[in-house]
């Protein structure tokens, strides 16, 4: 599904964005994964990519610092002769009631979750526009279109995911780029690993599926809309939830 094209992600050490490179280069791209820390499967992605003539490539990288985004992408537009996809993955969450959120707090969730984003997609704008091609996804949430108590920065942070995703649509749609969001609802990674199990089971019985979701069925979603199968879906938000947000 992604024979040739070549495929920025952020945050692909663990997690759903672990899933996503897995598929990526299962389906044929070269990938490069933005993150701070190696993710264990990097030695076995480098060998995937060696097996299907693609490519793997981790640059070590804070998003949350402006002159690392700008190092990596200029290593990217050296090395690679196009960028047809990036995904904008990478996440954190700083939790707390509002009158007890410390500045950093605020701060560190918009600055990795939201402006990283913007960096990212300013940055390769030029380079799709020219192109005439090319296909964004942002991880937004569940909780960027619902709210969450406890979460004003992260849902803040999310759901300014959503009017960049909304808003970039609409300016390079003409010119062949569609730039889509995909709200993971309960999704089992270490991110809500630290919730423990009875709160996890608490939670899964107000999903109306019954259960938490895998990384893999985010995965499958940023796949198809990495794809020329969703060719005509830009500016879309869609929810992977179980139908949390019914
Ligand atoms: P994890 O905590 O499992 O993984 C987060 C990833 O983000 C890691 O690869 C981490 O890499 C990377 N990351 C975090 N901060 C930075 C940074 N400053 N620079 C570079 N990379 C960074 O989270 P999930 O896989 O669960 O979440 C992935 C995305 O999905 C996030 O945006 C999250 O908000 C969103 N999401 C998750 C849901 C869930 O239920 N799990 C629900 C809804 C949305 P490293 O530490 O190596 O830098």
């Amino acid at each position: 599904m992604l024979h040739g094209k070549t495929a920025i992600v952020t945050g692909g050490s663990r997690g759903i964005g672990e899933a996503i490179v897995t598929r990526f280069l299962e389906e044929g791209a070269h990938v490069f994964v933005l993150s701070r820390s190696e993710g264990e499967k990097y030695g076995a992605f480098a060998e995937t990519a060696k097996q299907k003539g693609t490519s793997f490539t981790w640059i070590k990288t804070d998003i949350s610092k402006r002159e690392d985004i700008t190092k990596a992408l200029e290593t990217i537009l050296k090395t690679a002769s196009s960028v047809d996809i990036l995904v904008n993955n990478a996440g954190i969450t700083r939790d707390g009631l509002i009158f007890r959120m410390k500045d950093e707090d605020w701060d560190d969730v918009i600055t990795t979750n939201l402006t990283s984003a913007f960096a990212l997609c300013r940055g390769i704008a030029r380079t799709m526009i020219k192109q005439r091609s090319g296909s964004i996804i942002n991880i937004s949430s569940v909780v960027g279109i619902m709210g969450n108590a406890g979460q004003s920065n992260y849902s803040a942070s999310k759901a300014g995911l959503i009017g960049l995703t909304k808003s970039l649509a609409k300016e390079v749609a003409a010119r062949g780029i569609r730039v889509n969001a995909v709200a993971p609802g309960f999704i089992d990674t270490s991110m809500t690993e630290k919730l423990g199990e009875k709160a996890r089971e608490a939670l899964a019985e107000i999903i109306p599926a019954k259960r938490t979701g895998k990384p893999e069925e985010i995965a499958e979603t940023v796949l198809f809309l990495a794809s020329g199968k969703s060719s005509y879906i830009t500016g879309q938000v869609l929810a992977v939830d179980g139908g949390m947000t019914m």
